[in-house]
């Protein structure tokens, strides 16, 4: 090519004014003028609306191939690989080859529904999961019809101009249009974990993909500074996507109650081995026929599976995650349901999480005094001494206000001249709001300044810096007032600027603080004339002048004081962490009753001189960690854990990744968080709030209390049976359930009331005992004899009926009826048992779960229905029960429930 502008026109092609087609220019040696042409797009205004729709419809949605699900015959099979199954199918063969083809078939039939059953429940929880993290996922800033807005990253298309700030993942590949500090950590695509500084300028043509300068790749995230860039390729035919195929398809690994599972279906298939084999032995001692034991030692195996388990708790871990998406958490790792119920410790953010983020400046202090603002919208009464200092040509007042609307990256929206809105950081349009408020033309300000420099306020930093051209360059910066009375030399006075007493300036800032306030200062200076200013290389923040304070309140979250209250009473302590000054942390805390008493607080500056083992003997004392960096927040979520604390995190920055990862639970905020953040989470916040949190540890409390009510269902049915087998036998009486039959009760009567077990809503004690130990198992020690009690009880009542029936000389089918029909309305009464593992039946009722009470009701009804009709008497070998066993039976039920009762007042 001779020329660069021969160059691009060869590539422009003639049909797509967009330049769809053809090999990519080499978007990174242009100008970034150029690209915008190239990309028939507009710098300022961004794509139209219908144009941008049109490209959306012509390149496809922004986004890589999707994670393939597991594909349905490996979902399929995997039903099979249980070890109960394992039993089932050796059940399966032995009833085949000892010619007992009912048993056979319903067993058969059995697997088949399990499997269905357990195919379909997978599959459904695993797309509503992929549907819920759907709602956390990323979003970009474009620009659209000239106005910024969020969109789905996955509807960004080819020339649309896309906003970047610190936090944000690069949402496609981008060519700069402008960019301030801008540093872009591209580790995910060449390794280098030191963040790489951009800026538009173009690159080599030569350069490679990581020399690219001028170019942010999709999936690098931003790690500090603003930036403007234009969408230069979308999903697949990104850099990422070009190697997306390499990381992809990742087993999730089993969460630990699934783990749990595991160990305890491997138990029960040895308990299965163990009994069978013996009853087998013990048969075969006793003169029985060997055809007679193979059944016997059938019907052992299949009343121990607890068929009805898995699906129950796919159906509790499923409905969990709901749950909590219901009450504002969205849960992205499934391990986390189970972790947030036995959560020990949070650690909250302070500024939108606790509190509302919803800043109003309330005092501002200049050398000349204090004075207090009032809004027109308060109550009348307290007079605005702010204004009339203003009016009175309080310099000092003025440029503070100034120094606010100047370094600010916020906007207020306005109607017909009053503020009906604002956009960006909360605590930049508080100072926007009481500069209009108090009579500065807030809009026509901003419009005249001339930026020289920008360094946007970074919590890492503590300040943000500004340089204007007023009459020659002006630094005008914005911080905490520890970051930036640090910086200078002089304080403004009426009298024109003295040496300063930085104690004075701090007492004012802490006397602010302790009132909650949060309180930045202002502070400013002039640069020589005749030094230029480089946008990239800002001058240094030193030997300022301040002028003033400004202290703003931000109310607590509705509901944040209750939670608190709530998690404090179940054990669970709350701590605050925030980048705030220690005072107005404290006194914040009070407010909301973190702690007993007055908060305790460390600040980054305590935690720099404390070593580890000092952080760990000291955070039992702690409420409060104030002014500390997201490094610091890692080590308090490390000293939780060393005193084997689960420890549940909030964070939002990009730097708060490494403690969200390190925490058992970590939690991102779903609006103000960053992508980096909600990508190193366990859980999102769809409204950043605390109470949230606390919902979901209560969820998932309830979570793993239902999964613990249907196994302790479960294993005492399984108790039960096996009981009255054995019992049977070692009398010489014949078997009194056949293996279909056993089935029946664990598949059919017990497989509806186990699922609907798991619907149980919480307890409404769930929040008021102390987190359950890691390491406790489902079922606790005491849950274990209450199984063996009630399963004994239902054994005895089984073989009560069943001997009453051969005594009284019914027939072989009536017996094994009395038998069967007694274990399946002892185990209708008995499920309300299970409803509460402490509280009495009388207190928990039988309508709570209306799920249960309608499970309770079917199973009653078919069982009524298959003991009377052919087909179904032929396949379970039962008959009707008489009137005379029915009061017996009666009598079973209410003996169950009053051992439970029983065990539960005196256990
Ligand atoms: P948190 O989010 O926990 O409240 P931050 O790191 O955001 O902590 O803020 C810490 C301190 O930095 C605040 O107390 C305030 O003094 C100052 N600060 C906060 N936001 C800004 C901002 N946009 N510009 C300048 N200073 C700020
Ligand atoms: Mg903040």
């Amino acid at each position: 090519m001779s020329s660069e502008v021969a160059n691009q026109d060869d590539r422009i092609p003639s049909s797509e004014p967009d330049g769809d087609a053809g090999p990519d220019p080499a978007w990174h040696a242009h100008e970034a003028d150029a690209v915008v042409a190239l990309l028939s797009s507009d710098a300022a205004r961004g794509l139209d609306g219908t144009d941008a729709a049109r490209r959306l419809e012509r390149d496809g949605p922004n986004q890589l191939h999707q994670d393939a699900a597991t594909p349905w015959w490996q979902l399929l099979l995997r039903q099979f690989t249980s070890p109960l199954i394992g039993i089932l199918l050796v059940a399966l063969v032995i009833t085949i080859a000892i010619d007992e083809l009912v048993d056979a078939a319903v067993i058969a039939a059995v697997l088949v529904l399990n499997a269905v059953i357990g195919f379909t429940q997978e599959r459904k929880a695993d797309r509503s999961v992929h549907a819920l993290m759907e709602l956390a996922a990323p979003k970009a800033t474009v620009v659209r019809d000239g106005r910024e807005r969020d969109v789905p990253a996955t509807e960004l298309v080819r020339g649309d101009v896309v906003a970047l700030s610190s936090g944000v993942r690069v949402p496609a590949d981008l060519k700069l249009l402008r960019a301030t500090t801008l540093e872009v950590d591209e580790s995910l695509l060449t390794g280098e974990s030191l963040a790489a500084r951009k800026d538009p300028t173009p690159d080599a043509e030569t350069a490679l993909p990581a020399d690219r300068r001028s170019m942010c790749f999709l999936g690098t995230s931003v790690s500090s500074g603003r930036a403007r860039g234009i969408v230069v390729a979308t999903g697949t035919d990104t850099q990422l996507g070009r190697i997306a195929e390499e990381i992809r398809g990742q087993q999730r690994p089993d969460t630990p109650l699934q783990q749990r599972m595991h160990r305890f279906a491997n138990l029960i298939a040895l308990v299965v081995l163990a009994s069978s084999a013996l009853a087998f032995v013990l048969g075969i001692a006793m003169g029985g026929e060997v055809s007679e034991m193979f059944l016997t030692a059938v019907a052992l195996a299949v009343a121990v599976v607890p068929e009805g388990l898995p699906v129950a708790f796919t159906v509790a871990m499923a409905l969990g995650v709901h749950r909590m998406a219901r009450r504002g958490a969205i849960i992205r790792s499934l391990p986390a349901v189970e972790t947030l119920g036995s959560t020990d410790a949070i650690g909250s953010d302070k500024t939108g999480t606790l509190t509302a983020n919803q800043m109003t400046v309330r005092r501002l202090w200049t050398a000349a005094g204090p004075a207090h603002v009032t809004r027109a919208s308060d109550p009348p009464g307290d007079i605005d001494e702010a204004a009339a200092r203003l009016t009175a040509g309080e310099d000092q007042l003025a440029e503070t206000l100034r120094t606010g609307v100047l370094s600010n990256e916020a906007a207020l929206v306005f109607d017909d001249g009053e503020v009906v809105d604002h956009r960006g950081d909360p605590t930049e349009s508080a100072l926007l709001e009481v500069a209009h408020h108090l009579g500065v033309e807030v809009t026509t300000v901003r419009d005249e300044a001339v930026v020289l420099a920008d360094v946007p306020f970074e919590s890492d930093l503590g300040f943000a810096a500004i340089v204007v051209d007023e009459d020659g360059p002006v630094q005008r910066v914005k911080g905490a007032p520890e970051r930036i009375v640090e910086r200078c030399t002089h304080v403004g006075t009426a009298d024109g600027p003295v040496a300063i007493d930085p104690d004075e300036i701090l007492t004012a800032a802490a006397s602010m603080a302790r009132d909650g306030l949060r309180v930045l200062a202002m502070a400013q200076r002039r640069l020589p004339a005749d030094v230029g200013v480089d946008p990239n290389d800002p001058p240094a923040v030193e030997g300022l002048t301040c002028t003033g304070l400004i202290g703003m309140q931000d109310p607590p979250r509705a509901g944040v004081r209750d939670a608190i209250a709530r998690v404090q009473e179940a054990g669970i302590r709350v701590l605050m962490i925030t980048g705030d000054h220690a005072e107005t942390a404290r006194a914040i805390a009070d407010d909301l009753g973190i702690g007993v008493g007055r908060p305790r607080a460390l600040t980054g500056q305590d935690l720099q001189i404390m070593d580890d083992a000092a952080l760990r003997a000291a955070i039992h004392e702690v409420d409060v960690f104030a002014r500390v960096t997201p490094e610091h927040k890692l080590r308090v979520v490390h000293a939780l854990q060393a005193h084997d604390q689960v420890v549940a995190v909030t964070g939002d920055g990009v730097n708060d990744g490494p403690a969200l990862k390190a925490a058992d639970i970590g939690v991102a905020m779903g609006r103000s968080g960053t992508d980096v953040a909600r990508e190193a989470s366990d859980m999102v916040l769809t409204d950043d709030a605390f109470v949230s949190i606390v919902s979901a540890v209560e969820e998932g409390r309830v979570v793993f209390d239902n999964v613990r009510k249907v196994t302790f269902f479960l294993l005492s049915t399984g108790v039960a049976s096996i009981v009255a087998i054995l019992a049977a036998m070692v009398a010489g009486l014949p078997l009194p359930y056949v293996p279909a039959a056993l089935l029946w009760l664990n598949v059919v009567t017990n497989g509806l009331q186990d699922v609907a077990l798991a619907f149980e809503p919480g307890e409404p004690d769930v929040l008021d005992h102390p987190p359950r130990a890691r390491s406790e198992g489902i079922v606790s020690r005491q849950l274990w004899e209450r199984t063996v009690l009630t399963g004994l009880t239902m054994a005895a009542g089984s073989m009560w009926l069943f001997t009453w029936a051969i005594g009284t000389g019914l027939d072989a089918d009536q017996q094994r009826g009395a038998a069967l029909t007694t274990l399946v309305v002892a185990m209708a009464a008995h499920v309300y048992n299970a409803r509460s593992e402490r509280r009495s039946i009388l207190a928990t009722g039988i309508a709570g779960n209306r799920f249960l009470l309608a499970a309770t009701c079917t199973a009653l009804v078919i069982h009524l229905a298959a003991s009377a009709w052919g087909p179904t008497r032929f396949v379970l070998q039962i008959a009707p029960v008489t009137p005379a066993g029915w009061w017996r039976i009666s009598l079973v039920a209410l003996a169950v429930v009053g051992v439970s009762e029983a065990h539960k007042a005196w256990g």
